[in-house]
This record gives structure tokens, C-alpha cells and sequence, in this order.
């Protein structure tokens, strides 16, 4: 069931990819503050993959990790078996899934809205995000911005559910 508290946030390239081994395949700065932006003050919800690639819980956000590990812990971090006992922890506050790409693929129609940094380059990538079905989302914002250190356009996109 969809929730309308439930909100991806994703950083993609032109070829969708979103994560090299373990690690992100970009350097943008700007992204990072994005994202902290978006999720700050709210729960987010990973994969357990994911949290190793950061190496600890983010400040200021309820950090609730997904593993199959029933032994797996850390501090400050809630573990749990599966996405809905994530969801049932959060109930309906709003709460941002940050990834990988097996959680995202498994949250992807529980989700209410995407939050897409679109990257205008192909990097070399081994994990993906799901297509973005037109049918199913509209975009409703689209933030465009240059990265002069870089030298590639990006985007802070919003889709809603259609
Ligand atoms: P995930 O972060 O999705 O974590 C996968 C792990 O989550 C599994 O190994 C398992 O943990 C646990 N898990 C997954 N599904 C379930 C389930 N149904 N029930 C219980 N536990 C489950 O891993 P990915 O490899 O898909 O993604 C990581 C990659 O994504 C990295 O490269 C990272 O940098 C990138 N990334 C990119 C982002 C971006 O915006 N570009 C954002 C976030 C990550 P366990 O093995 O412990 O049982």
C-alpha cells in the first residue's frame, strides 16, 4: 500500500546507476548538502549495505537500518528485519528512504514521492534505480544547476505519484 509519508531520495546518473562498489561513483558536494537538507530532522531508512557505505548513523535523523542479520547492531542505529517493520516503526511521519538500490526497489511502490538528483553524466556503475514510469509519476519541480568543478548539469527533480 502506498503511503503519503513515504519519500525516495536518490541521487541518479543519465544511465540511472546510482552506486559503484558500495561507494557513490560521483563527487558533488552540493548533493551531499542537498540531501541533508531534505532529510534533516526526519527518519530515513536504508539498507544495510548502504550504511556501511556511510560508516555511521547520520546526526539529527532517526537512522533505522534494514538487515536479514538478527545480531547485526550498532549505536545509534535501530535495526529491523524488513521494510514494513520499518514503516511500522515510523508510522505516519514523514520519512525519506536513502537506499541502495534493493531498498529503494522494494519501498519504490509503498512511495508517495521520488526526490531525484538527475546527474547529466554516465559514471561506471554496479547497482541501479528503478525506471521512472511516466504513467505512474509526474514531475513537479525541476531545479536545474552546473557544476563548474565538475563540468556536468545536474538536477534536483521531484515526481509525485500520479
Ligand atoms: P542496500 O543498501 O539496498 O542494502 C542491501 C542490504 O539490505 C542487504 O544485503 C540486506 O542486509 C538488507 N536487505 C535488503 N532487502 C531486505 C529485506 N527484504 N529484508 C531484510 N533485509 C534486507 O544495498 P545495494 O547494494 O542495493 O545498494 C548499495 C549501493 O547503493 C552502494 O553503492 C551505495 O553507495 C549506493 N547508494 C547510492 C545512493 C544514491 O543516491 N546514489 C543512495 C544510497 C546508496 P544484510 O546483508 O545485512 O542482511
Amino acid at each position: 500500500m502506498t503511503s503519503p509519508n513515504l519519500t525516495i531520495v536518490v541521487a541518479t546518473d543519465a544511465q540511472r546507476g546510482i552506486g559503484i562498489n558500495n561507494t557513490l561513483p560521483w563527487r558533488l558536494p552540493e548533493d551531499l548538502a542537498h540531501f541533508k537538507r531534505v532529510t534533516i530532522d526526519h527518519p530515513i531508512i536504508m539498507g544495510r549495505k548502504t550504511f556501511d557505505s556511510i560508516g555511521r548513523p547520520l546526526p539529527n535523523r532517526r537512522n533505522i537500518v534494514i538487515t536479514r542479520n538478527p545480531g547485526w547492531k550498532h549505536d545509534g542505529v535501530e535495526a529491523v528485519a524488513s521494510l514494513q517493520a520499518a514503516l511500522d516503526l515510523v508510522g505516519s511521519t514523514l520519512t525519506h528512504v536513502i537506499g541502495g538500490a534493493q531498498i529503494y526497489a522494494e519501498a519504490l511502490p509503498h512511495t508517495s514521492r521520488l526526490i531525484v538528483t538527475e546527474i547529466d553524466r554516465k559514471f561506471d556503475c554496479d547497482t541501479f534505480f528503478p525506471a521512472i514510469d511516466p504513467n505512474v509519476w509526474k514531475e513537479v519541480a525541476r531545479d536545474k544547476h552546473h557544476s563548474a568543478e565538475q563540468g556536468f548539469d545536474y538536477a534536483f527533480v521531484t515526481y509525485d505519484r500520479i
